[in-house]
């Protein structure tokens, strides 16, 4: 029997987008924030930075440049605007708070990360910077806000007539609310080699197209190319884009320098430096990264050291085995500015949200600050909506999707890797037709297949290669793709039923 729970507002997860989003509301608000596993985020494992473009010879209109040049002209410009101007403003007001960001004489550490021709990637004790910024935001709350959290795993949302209505959870709670906001992550737990925790699947997405709700940008999956190569780990390690920034080359086992075609060499953009290492390793190299000329090694990356460290490599005189690896999804639930859907009370921020802010391809230490600004920006948001109604008044209407826990292991080891680096339409189809045969009907989709199955429908319309989107049968980009892909329960039904 579930018990109820009633609040203003519901914040489902526990990275930097979800806490951004209590930072940003009412102090007023009884906040329900709700969340697995708190320490399950890909928050708390990003390593390189925050992107502020605060150099002497930066500006915020460079780091546009390099934003929508990195996305390839899809992006949003209005969100990227926002995101490098008011990223700067939310950033030190953060560190004014509780400060987090290393320095030296009082002046931000900045370094370089692909993509970016400035260096304006702002960190925290070396590289622990998602860590770090999520502590800051934790005492920020904690201190201001009226928050209940609740350990539990959002299973359902709740809807009636007037929109959304709250979430049912696995441990039976149903927690009503006339607002939810969800910063439930990425989608790299669909993949078997990802950098992003297990439990990362996108389970809500399924219930939200049911909803109403449009899905946006679900092609653009991001591969890094600098994942620690060991066979044993479900999560590979990252190697982050910052130890290239401080002058670290990839190589193959010969140590020779590998040939990147693009301005940038070994600091070009990611989708760019993934391709080549597929390249590389499809003929049969290995390939490595040499760090051994950064002598501040240590210092400068103390959690990356101690992690080569425990799989026996010293980055002062071994080569460090390295692979791309699903790391980011672009894509995600369809948001204005505001993070808000097109269903009433609901708000989606972070990397399960697509307000078009990175485009084809995100720039590396543009995640944590879009968490920062759309976070924030939509607790504001929800402000304006929740007093028009009070929680226990609501009677919601049951949605109960069906979870098949199992499945994600077939998904990983048989249907993903269609819509990996490399794609075509034979493979995206055949991966489809398995899909079909497997549910059969588009309804019997378990929510982790029909994420998928919305990613391999995108990458096949897509008919070439923009960003991290490669079709290898369209290898150039088409003017007629010039835009962003959306995706609604007509549409993903439609096709299931047509292919
Ligand atoms: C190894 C690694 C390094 C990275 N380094 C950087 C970097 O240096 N700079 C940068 O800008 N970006 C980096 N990124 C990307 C960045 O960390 C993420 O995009 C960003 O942290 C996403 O934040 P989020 O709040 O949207 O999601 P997350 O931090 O992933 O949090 C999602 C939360 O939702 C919860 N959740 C999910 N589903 C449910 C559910 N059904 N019910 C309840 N709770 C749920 C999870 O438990 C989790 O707490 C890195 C990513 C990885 C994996």
């Amino acid at each position: 029997m579930a018990k109820n729970y009633f609040y203003d507002i519901t914040v489902v997860g526990a990275g930097a987008a979800a806490l951004a989003a209590v930072w940003g509301c009412v102090k007023e608000a009884k906040i329900a924030l709700v969340t697995g596993n708190p320490a399950k985020n890909s928050t708390y494992f990003a390593q390189g930075g925050i992107a502020i473009a605060t150099g002497k010879d930066d500006s915020p209109k460079l780091h546009v440049e390099d934003t929508l040049e990195a996305g390839r002209y899809i992006n949003n410009k209005r969100a990227v605007e926002i995101l490098a101007t008011e990223g700067i403003k939310r950033v030190l007001q953060l560190d004014r708070y509780y400060p987090f960001l290393d320095r030296d004489n009082g002046i931000i550490k900045l370094t370089k990360e692909g993509g970016h021709r400035k260096a304006r990637v702002a960190h925290a004790k070396g590289d622990r910077t998602g860590k770090f910024l999520r502590e800051s935001l934790i005492k920020v709350i904690t201190k201001e806000k009226n928050i209940t959290l609740f350990h539990s795993q959002v299973e359902s949302i709740l809807a009636d007539e007037k929109g959304v209505a709250g979430v049912i959870t696995d441990r039976g709670e149903k927690i009503i609310s006339r607002a939810v906001i969800l910063a439930t992550g990425g989608i790299g737990a669909l993949f078997k080699k990802r950098t992003s925790p297990n439990n990362l699947q996108g389970t809500l997405y399924s219930q939200i197209t049911k909803l109403g709700g449009n899905l946006s940008d679900m092609e653009f999956v991001q591969f890094h190319p600098t994942a620690l190569n060991i066979k044993s780990a479900t999560r590979l390690p990252l190697i982050s884009e910052a130890v290239r920034g401080e002058g670290a080359i990839i190589v193959n086992a010969k140590e020779k320098p590998i040939n990147v075609k693009h301005p940038m060499r070994h600091l070009a953009p990611r989708d760019v430096l993934a391709r080549t290492i597929w390249e590389y390793e499809s003929k049969g190299e290995k390939l490595f990264l040499d760090a051994r000329k950064i002598k501040t090694f240590p210092t400068r990356f103390p959690f990356i050291y101690a992690l080569l460290r425990k799989f026996g490599i010293d980055p002062s005189k071994d080569l460090i085995p390295i692979t791309s690896s699903v790391h980011y999804h672009m894509g995600g639930i369809e948001t204005d500015e505001e993070g808000k859907t097109n269903i009433p009370g609901l708000w989606v921020v972070g990397e399960a949200a697509a307000t078009g802010v990175h485009g084809a391809n995100r720039l590396g230490s543009n995640s944590l600050l879009e968490c920062l600004v759309f976070g924030f920006r939509a607790g504001k948001s929800v402000n304006t909506h929740i007093y028009n109604e009070t929680s226990s008044k609501i009677k919601p209407t049951y949605i109960k999707e069906k979870q098949n826990r199992h499945d994600i292991r077939y998904i990983r080891e048989e249907i993903s890797n269609s819509a990996g680096l490399i794609r075509d339409k034979e493979t995206l189809l055949k991966a489809i037709e398995k899909l079909k045969r497997k549910y059969r009907s588009f309804y019997n989709l378990p929510p982790q297949a029909f994420t998928i199955y919305s990613v391999l429908l995108a990458a096949l319309l897509r008919e070439e290669s923009r960003g991290a989107h490669f079709r290898k049968d369209y290898t150039e980009e088409n003017d007629k793709f010039k835009t962003r892909s959306h995706l609604n329960l007509k549409k993903l039904k439609e096709w299931w039923n047509n292919l």
